[in-house]
């Protein structure tokens, strides 16, 4: 069931209608559910239950920390990717021993944050990598808590710009140097290599690349451990795709299968990374119609929201869904909706059926969850869209609208 339906002919997120949302906070601005956030949490862990797993949720999907609270309510750890990710994990009430740290390019002081913080892992994406934590661990006198990010080389069937996990990416360690990784985490000081992690990208919908992955990691698994290793932790990454407008995802439960057929039977703790599963369809982005423009061959709707309140459309060609906020089942004339940014890639889609919708109208972009606000700028002048959560029938600001004054006085002449 989807947080957002028509209750009396407006678009309510839960029961709370997102015109008043829109009344109060202006527009553009996201609206999450709690509710949603929480059910997506139990249909993650349900198929895999018999597991239990660590559920780290991947905090760049949406980082705010009422997102990160509500997630953590539930029992989520956190996957972080930077040091201010972790920060923003640890101001949100995710406990230390929650949290695994991921990412290529991790500095000696993020390295230092992360081990003074008690973390449950650091992955480790490269030999270089390895040396330099294993310097800063024995120079804080602490043993580092690691697990090897391998690059599968497997061909994720997703935009290319999120495939993360064939040879010739920059992500993970390649199969031929994996052995010297392994005798580095046995000759170098202060490494606890607990197992192995991979992620093979995101919004994957051919659970079959999970399939490859995580057979060749159970294989891993086998060798080294014939070779002396103790392995007790998977970590299998997040990627888990959800359904955006005309796109259509099997059954988590497959998802669920392909894991416990694979790696169910090692005896290892197993994690999870999931970002865009867990938020995804818990946003959206209200927006209202500034101008109705007939032009000579299309018609446009141009929105208050653009390319730097969501970027997914213009950087990974995606299409959210889009509704009308005020219900309306006359027949539509089709329109580009399109942002008011000054680059004809500030698109969100062509041909948009939306009816009753014209200027000053209020549209809902929907699946608005995950990398939306997360990646929104300041770009072209612009305020830096606000975030409400809905809760129990009520609303709250979560994030509020930063605008173009306060961020001049980030800056001096
Ligand atoms: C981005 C990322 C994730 C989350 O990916 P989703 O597709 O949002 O589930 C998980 N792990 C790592 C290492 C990532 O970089």
């Amino acid at each position: 069931m989807t947080a957002f339906t028509y209750r009396g002919g407006t678009l309510c997120a839960d029961n709370v209608a997102l015109s008043a949302i829109a009344e109060q906070v202006g527009t553009p601005c996201y609206v999450y559910s709690a509710k949603r956030l929480r059910e997506n949490y139990q249909n993650f862990c349900a198929p895999l239950a018999s597991l239990s797993p660590l559920i780290c949720y991947a905090v760049k999907a949406c980082p705010n920390i009422a997102v990160i609270r509500t997630l953590a309510e539930c029992g989520a750890g956190a996957d972080v990717t930077s040091a201010g990710e972790l920060e923003r994990a640890l101001a949100a009430g995710i406990k230390p021993e929650k949290i695994i740290f991921s990412g290529v390019g991790k500095t000696r002081d993020e390295i230092a944050a992360a081990l003074k913080a008690n973390i449950h892992q650091i992955n480790v994406e490269s030999i270089s990598e390895l040396r330099v934590i294993s310097e800063v661990a024995h120079s804080l006198n602490i043993t580092a808590p690691i697990a090897l990010r391998v690059n599968p080389d497997v061909v994720a069937n997703t935009h290319h710009k999120i495939a993360t996990g064939e040879m010739g990416t920059k992500f993970g360690i390649d199969s031929t140097q994996l052995p010297e990784a392994m005798s580095l985490t046995r000759s170098l000081p202060a490494l606890d290599l607990k197992g192995f992690h991979v992620h093979i990208g995101s919004h994957l919908f051919d659970y079959e690349n999970f399939r490859d992955a995580y057979t060749k990691l159970a294989d891993m698994v086998r060798y080294w451990r014939e070779q002396g290793f103790d392995l007790t932790r998977l970590d299998l990454g997040g990627g888990v795709g959800i359904t955006y407008d005309g796109q259509t995802q099997a059954p988590f439960a497959d998802y669920a299968s392909v894991v416990l057929g694979t790696v169910g039977n090692l005896g290892c703790a197993i994690a999870f990374e999931p970002g865009r599963f867990l938020v995804g369809d818990a946003g959206v982005l209200i927006a209202r119609v500034v101008h109705d423009k007939q032009g000579e061959q299309k018609r446009f709707l141009i929105i208050d929201a653009g390319m730097n309140d969501l970027v997914r459309p213009a950087m990974y060609d995606a299409r959210h869904s889009i509704m009308p906020v005020k219900e309306n089942t006359t027949e539509a004339k089709a329109a580009d909706v399109v942002g008011p940014v000054c680059e004809t890639s500030d698109m969100f889609g062509e041909d948009y059926l939306l009816s009753g919708v014209g200027s000053g109208d209020l549209v809902a972009i929907m699946q608005a969850g995950a990398y939306a606000a997360a990646m929104a700028s300041t770009y072209n002048g612009r305020a830096l869209v606000p975030e409400v959560l809905v809760d129990g029938g009520s609303f709250r600001i979560i994030r509020r609208r930063i605008s173009v004054k306060e961020q001049m006085e980030w800056e001096t002449l």
